[in-house]
This record gives structure tokens, sequence and C-alpha cells, in this order.
């Protein structure tokens, strides 16, 4: 298929203000980081997730979202019939905080710069924040994440009108089955959002054909 003029520089100037970005000073988190965690996935996404910071596999990798909440957001997607692939993942920060602390003030500010121009390059038409920290950067206000999660927001973000949808980091579901369910709740509503009929999820993986497992007699 044939690019756009227009989208294919846009890819191009993503992919060169990721390459400025890898050499960051802004803040002292340049000190501690392994790399950089600019942003993974379609530079085109009408669908983007902005989370709070890399983790520790992130930072180790170089990709967002890639240790077990990644793996909750990647099947949350692919429960809506929505492909990693086809969606743009970024964070607040892009460098590790050391020990997965919060972010500080002095590093959203230093930080969030770059965000804006992931969003103005892209110009998704619904933006996923997940958890307090990107939910209060993008809408600007100090409504914490329990407040506002499920309820999309009409702004303007990187100059572009688009609709906000808060939802729950998904870090905060993986050992809480009740969160889980609120999650795949507001995920529910995705793709009505995008203006998308819900697809069929995505087929998983077979699981591997069990090995003979000797009986635990003391089960029974
Ligand atoms: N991994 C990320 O990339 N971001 C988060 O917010 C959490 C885990």
């Amino acid at each position: 298929m044939e690019v756009p003029v227009e989208r294919a520089d846009t890819d191009l100037s993503l992919i060169a203000y990721g390459d400025v970005v890898a050499g960051c000073t802004k803040c002292a988190l340049a000190q501690s980081r392994t790399q950089v965690v600019f942003g993974v996935g379609s530079p085109s996404a009408e669908l983007m997730f902005v989370g709070e910071a890399p983790g520790f596999h992130e930072d180790k990798q170089g990709i967002p979202f890639v240790g077990a909440a990644g793996q909750l957001l990647t099947k949350l997607l692919a429960g809506i019939g929505i492909a990693r692939e086809d969606v743009y993942i970024a964070n607040v920060l892009k460098c590790r905080p050391p020990g997965n602390r919060d972010p500080l003030p002095e590093e959203i500010s230093a930080c969030e710069g770059h965000l804006w121009r992931q969003i103005e390059l892209i110009q998704p038409a619904l933006v996923c924040t997940l958890g307090n920290f990107a939910t209060k950067l993008l809408s600007g206000k100090p409504n914490g994440i329990t407040q506002v999660h499920g309820r999309p927001q009409e702004v303007v973000l990187g100059g572009n009108a688009v609709t906000l949808y808060p939802i729950f980091h998904p870090a905060a579901a993986l050992y809480t089955p009740r969160m889980l369910a609120v999650l795949e709740e507001d995920f529910a509503r995705i793709p009505d959002l995008l203006g998308v009929a819900a697809l069929p999820p995505e087929p998983e993986e077979p699981a591997p054909a069990p090995a003979e497992q000797p009986i635990q007699l003391g089960l029974f």
C-alpha cells in the first residue's frame, strides 16, 4: 500500500524526534537510565496509550510496556480485536525512575514536551491515559483516576481535537480481579469511542499440549 506523502513525512519526523530524545539530558534520570524509552507502535495510530514511566524491563529493552503490565495491556487489546502494532504506546516519562518510584514533578515538567510532540506528530483520535500521572497531565485537571476512569473527555492535545479516555493502569489490575473487571469494562468501550464496531477478539495462541504430569496423589 502506498503511504500518503504527509503521513510518510510524519513517520520520518517521529523517528527523527526519537533520535533526538535518545540523547535527552533534561533531568537527572539521564544519569541512572539504561536508555530512553521513547515509544512504540504505529506512527499513524488512531489510538494512543500513555502510561507512567518505564520500569525495569522497559529500561533494559528500550520498549514501553513489555513487562507484566504490558503483557496485560496487549491481552486487553486483543480482547477487543485490536493488535498492539496498530496502536501507539508511550509514557509520561521516557526514562525509568530508580526503583520504579513515582515520577517527580520536576521530571514530568522536564519530559512533558516530548509527549506533546509525539501527540502532535501522531495525531491520534483517541488517547487512553493509563493511571493517575498520565490522566492528570493530559487532562490538565487534578481529578484522580478512581474518579474519572471510563469517562471520555473532549480536549485539544498537540493542536488537535482529541477524545481523552482515562482508564486504570494495567499494573493496578495485575493482582486484583475486581480491578481487572473494571479495566475490561472500560476497554470494551474503546471500539465505540474509535467509531468502529467491536471486532471479534484476536485468537489466542493455542495452549501447548499439556505434558504428561505424574498425578499428585496428595491432591485427591
Ligand atoms: N511500563 C511502562 O512502559 N509504563 C508504565 O507505566 C508501566 C510499565
